[in-house]
């Protein structure tokens, strides 16, 4: 697809946007809906010890695989159970942005970046709580909120991390996101994938590439970092 191609794409995903939506109240309701959660998760924790922390770096692994393979199997490819996160992500989502072509343009594109709401009810419903409730009767109290504070904290950088990959460069929130060490390989990793070709190959893992690496579908070439504009990476497989 080329530019002109994509502006048309864009222009209709636009037009079909509802004139009530507010990229401001979808991020907002996100952040604040996930951190609430952590909150509540946190002052339910009694006695914690810091050795309790094994319990978080295992819940994290999990989600790394579950990030890594829900993006590969249900983002890139056609399933019946999940045909709409398909529509969304491969149809719209990588329509949208290209490697070449990165940026949002306005705050209405804040619509096919950030996951719907109701995502966050869903995972939380069908992912933190029932876990959390496995945890909690395997290992006890603490751990069973430690893997729903775990799981929210992930759903919540996924999308804090994954919006700030398409933010527009140079503005002041790019520049503070940059203050972030190994911020930038993650975006320029997450823009690789925005490649046509590679999009159905690798660079599944949002928040961290360790399945990417364990699996072998690491893209990722430093070397593109240093230059100066966007879309001039150039991806070489690992
Ligand atoms: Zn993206
Ligand atoms: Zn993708």
């Amino acid at each position: 697809m080329n530019d002109e191609a994509r502006e048309k794409f864009r222009a209709k995903y636009r037009a079909g946007v509802s004139p009530n939506y507010s990229g401001l109240l979808h991020l907002s309701v996100v952040v604040l809906g996930a951190g609430s959660l952590i909150c509540w998760g946190t002052t339910k924790l009694v006695d914690f010890k810091l050795y309790q922390l094994w319990f978080v770096v295992m819940t994290y692994i999990a989600y790394n695989l579950g990030e890594w393979a829900s993006h590969n199997y249900w983002g890139h490819h056609k399933t019946k159970l999940f045909k709409l996160f398909y529509q969304r992500h491969t149809g719209d989502h990588h329509t949208f942005f290209v490697d070449t072509d990165m940026e949002y343009q306005m705050v209405l594109d804040w619509r096919v970046v950030i996951f719907p709401i109701y995502l966050l009810v869903l995972t939380t419903v069908a992912i933190s709580i029932p876990g959390g409730l496995v945890s909690y009767f395997i290992f006890g109290g603490n751990y069973g909120y430690l893997f729903f504070i775990t799981m929210t904290s992930c759903y919540l950088l996924y999308e804090v991390l994954h919006f700030s990959y398409h933010l527009q460069r140079g503005s002041v929130t790019e520049r503070i996101f940059r203050l972030i060490p190994g911020w930038t390989y993650l975006r320029l990793f997450h823009t690789v994938h925005h490649n046509r070709d590679l999009m159905v190959e690798g660079n599944f893992n949002i928040t961290l590439p360790l399945f990417d690496w364990i699996f072998g579908t690491l893209y990722f070439d430093a070397n593109d970092e240093q230059k100066p504009s966007k879309g001039d990476t150039k991806p070489q497989p690992q």
